[in-house]
C-alpha cells in the first residue's frame, strides 16, 4: 500500500493505484473527442427548458461512448448507465446556461466554441457543459476499461438547473420512480477540488395592502408604497440575527424587487416586495416564513414562498415551492473518503474539500432527498455567467479521469 503524502489515514489499495496507472494511460486516447463533444454542446444554445439539441447531442455521445440503457426522462434529462453492481451513484451535470448577456464584451462569439492557450471558450463552457463532458467521458473510460466495479453508475446532463435547480432531479426521483441513488456526485465549478456543500437560497415575497384613490386626491386613499417603508426597514433589520453556519457562512436577506400597480395616476392599492433570502443547512420553509411573518405582519404586511412553474423542452410542467435548501456533508463522510481517494490515486494527493457560493442540484440530492452529495468539477467558478466564460482542457480530461476511477474507489471505501 502507498501512504500519501500528508494524508496519513489515506492509504491507496494496490489494485486502485493499478486501476489510476490504467486511467492515466488511456486517458489522452479520447481527449480529442471529449473537446469535440464539448464543442458540439457549445454550438447548440441551451437555455433553461430549451435544452433538446443538447441532449440529443448528449444521448448519441452516450450511445457512441459504449454506455448503456441511453435515455431520456420525462422532463428530457439526458441518462445513461455504466455497470450494473449494488451501489448506486449518480453522476450529475447540467446542460442549460445562463442567457447571453453583453455579447460585445465575449472575447469570441458565445455560440462559436474556440479553442486558444488550452482552454475552450463558449456559452457554458463553466456552467456546466464541462462538467458534461467530464461525466460522460469518464463514463466511457470506466465503461471501456471496466472499473465499474460494485457500482451502478447513471450519468445524467440534465435540464432546467439554472432556473429552478433540483427540480428536474425531483422529478425523475419523485415522478419517473428513478431509484433513489446511494450518492449523488455533482460536476460543476470546483477547480478538481471537492466540494460539500452550499447555502440554500428562497424568495419570499412580502405584501401591503393600501387603498386606490385619484392620484389627484391622494388625502381618500392608502397608499401601499409608504406603508412599505418600514415593512423594509424591518426586513433590513433581521440581518445580524439569521442563522449562521461556522464553514457555509451566515445567511442573508435582500430586498430585490419592488412591484406595485403600473398606474401612474392612481394611489397604489398594493406594493409588494420580493426577498432572495439565503439559507443555512436546517433551515425550513416554515422557519423562514415564521421569522419574516413575526418582523412584518404587525407592520400589516403578510409574507408568501411563491409557487414557481417551469415547463421542459418536453412539455412537462415542473412546479414546486420557490425555497432550495442549503446543505453539508459531513467531512468524515465515506463519500468524501471517495474521493479524496480518488485523486490521491490519481494525482498522488487529495484536494481540498470547501463549499461552493452557489447553489446547485445539490438543493435537491442533499437537501430535500438527504442523498450524500459530492462536487467535482474540471471548471473554475470565476468563469461561470461571464464573457470570458472557459474551460481548461487539461482539467477537463482529469476530470474525466476522476469520474471513470472513483466507483473502483467508492466500492473499497464502502467494501473495504
Ligand atoms: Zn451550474
Amino acid at each position: 500500500m502507498t501512504a500519501v503524502p500528508g494524508a496519513d489515514d489515506l492509504v491507496v489499495p494496490p489494485p486502485l493505484a493499478e486501476a489510476a496507472a490504467r486511467v492515466r494511460a488511456a486517458a489522452p486516447g479520447v481527449a480529442q473527442a471529449q473537446i469535440d463533444f464539448l464543442a458540439g454542446l457549445i454550438e447548440r444554445r441551451s437555455y433553461t427548458g430549451e435544452e433538446g439539441p443538447a441532449v440529443e447531442h448528449t444521448l448519441a455521445e452516450m450511445e457512441a461512448s459504449g454506455l448503456s440503457d441511453v435515455r431520456a426522462s420525462s422532463a428530457g434529462d439526458a441518462l445513461a448507465t455504466v455497470g450494473d453492481g449494488r451501489h448506486r451513484v449518480l453522476y450529475d451535470a447540467h446542460l442549460d446556461h445562463n442567457e447571453i448577456a453583453d455579447e460585445d464584451e465575449w472575447p469570441h462569439p458565445p455560440l462559436q466554441p474556440t479553442v486558444d492557450g488550452g482552454r475552450m471558450y463558449g456559452l457554458g463552457a463553466a456552467d456546466c457543459k464541462g462538467g458534461v463532458a467530464a461525466i460522460v467521458y469518464g463514463a466511457r473510460l470506466a465503461a471501456e476499461l471496466s472499473l465499474a466495479g460494485e457500482c451502478t453508475i447513471v450519468v445524467q446532463g440534465s435540464t432546467l438547473e439554472e432556473d429552478a435547480e433540483g427540480f428536474a432531479m425531483r422529478n425523475l426521483v419523485e415522478v419517473d420512480g428513478f431509484a433513489v441513488p446511494d450518492a449523488v456526485l455533482i460536476a460543476e465549478a470546483t477547480d478538481l477540488t471537492l466540494r460539500r456543500g452550499h447555502r440554500g437560497r428562497c424568495e419570499v415575497k412580502v405584501r401591503v395592502r393600501g387603498t386606490a384613490a385619484h392620484a389627484s386626491t391622494p388625502e381618500l386613499g392608502e397608499n401601499a408604497i409608504l406603508a412599505m417603508r418600514p415593512v423594509l426597514d424591518a426586513l433590513e433589520a433581521m440581518t445580524p440575527s439569521l442563522p449562521d453556519d461556522p464553514v457555509l457562512g451566515g445567511g442573508t436577506q435582500v430586498v430585490t424587487m419592488i412591484a406595485s400597480p403600473r398606474t401612474p395616476n392612481t394611489v397604489p392599492s398594493w406594493c409588494e416586495a420580493t426577498i432572495d433570502r439565503r439559507l443555512t443547512p436546517g433551515e425550513t420553509a416554515e422557519s423562514v416564513l415564521a421569522g419574516i411573518a413575526a418582523a412584518v405582519e404587525p407592520l400589516g404586511a403578510t409574507a408568501t414562498i411563491p409557487v414557481q412553474t417551469i415547463s421542459s423542452w418536453t412539455g412537462v410542467e415542473l412546479s414546486g415551492p420557490a425555497f432550495f435548501p442549503g446543505w453539508l456533508l459531513a467531512e468524515d463522510d465515506p463519500l468524501v473518503a471517495a474521493g479524496r481517494l480518488t485523486c490521491a490515486a490519481l494525482w498522488g494527493e487529495p484536494p481540498p474539500v470547501e463549499v461552493w457560493q452557489f447553489s446547485t442540484n445539490g438543493t435537491y440530492s442533499a437537501g430535500v432527498a438527504g442523498i450524500p452529495t459530492l462536487g467535482f468539477g474540471p471548471m473554475e467558478e470565476r468563469y461561470a455567467h461571464t464573457p470570458q466564460d472557459q474551460v481548461d482542457l487539461a482539467k477537463l480530461l482529469d476530470a474525466a479521469m476522476f469520474y471513470a476511477l472513483f466507483p473502483l474507489a467508492y466500492t473499497h471505501i464502502r467494501d473495504g
